[in-house]
């Protein structure tokens, strides 16, 4: 009985200690998935990207040390929600439905869904994607237009480099993904293209959870003296170059 006792005592100490929550700490714990180049990917044994040399800039504004976790797409929002992570960037797409779950910051940059299929495909616009077999990452908006489209059968993968592979193994007919990934699959594998036309216009935000208001005001305005000195467009430019 007393074991026990010690037990749920241990436990409930530990509790309070996660509740103090890395927001009060001197860790800037970002929840990403780093398959999504040039957002974020690995190189070498670090995970570099736009989002990632965002996030350090902030971390460095708030006087913080940014710590990187690598998760599936799908984990990240509960990451932060259960305080595991206090902030979500992963070209994360602001959305009606993840509102209700977190809150978002000012968006940092615009962003699009796009489809990639082979060279030889048929499908020239969004509209011939009816009745085929698409490709998408799980719970990403891909994944949600997806849903929308007539007859379409939609195959769902865990990283959109699955997804690329499935295509190219003509298992599916099209992936969607955001248009600098989708850029990126392409110039790296010669046998696919990318169809011009572009079905959606979004919004990538930094993700917070809900009662950790204080830490989403300090992005904002941290994100405001970035965008005003021009540090966004600096390294955004670094990874996308205009055409
Ligand atoms: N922008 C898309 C979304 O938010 C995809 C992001 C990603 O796969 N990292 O759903």
């Amino acid at each position: 009985m007393k074991k026990l006792l010690v037990s749920i005592l241990a436990v409930s100490a530990m509790m309070t200690l996660c509740a103090c929550g890395a927001s009060s700490s001197n860790k800037l714990v970002m929840a990403t998935n780093a398959a999504f180049p040039p957002y974020e990917y690995i190189e070498g044994k670090e995970i570099v990207g736009i989002d990632a040399e965002i996030a350090k800039l902030i971390a460095d504004d708030l006087g913080k040390e940014l710590i990187i976790e690598d998760m599936a797409f799908d984990s990240i929002i509960a990451a932060v929600q259960s305080g595991k992570a206090d902030i979500a960037m992963a070209g994360m797409t602001v959305t009606e439905d993840r509102k209700q779950n977190i809150n978002f910051s000012d968006p940092y940059t615009e962003a699009a869904q796009v489809i990639v299929v082979k060279n030889d495909s048929t499908v020239a616009s969004p509209d011939d994607l009816a009745g085929k077999r698409i490709g998408v990452q799980i719970g990403t908006t891909g994944d949600i237009y997806a849903e929308d489209i007539e007859n379409a059968e939609i195959e769902r993968y865990s990283k959109y480099f699955e997804a690329i592979n499935a295509l190219l193994q003509d298992k599916i007919d099209a992936v969607i993904v955001d248009r600098e990934p989708g850029k990126v699959f392409v110039s790296e594998n010669p046998e696919l293209k990318m169809i011009d036309e572009e079905f959606t216009v979004e919004e990538y935000a930094i993700g917070v959870a809900k009662e950790n208001t204080e830490l989403l005001d300090q992005i904002n305005a941290s994100l405001k003296k970035l965008k005003d000195s021009g540090k966004i467009d600096e390294i955004i430019g670094k990874y996308i170059k205009a055409e």
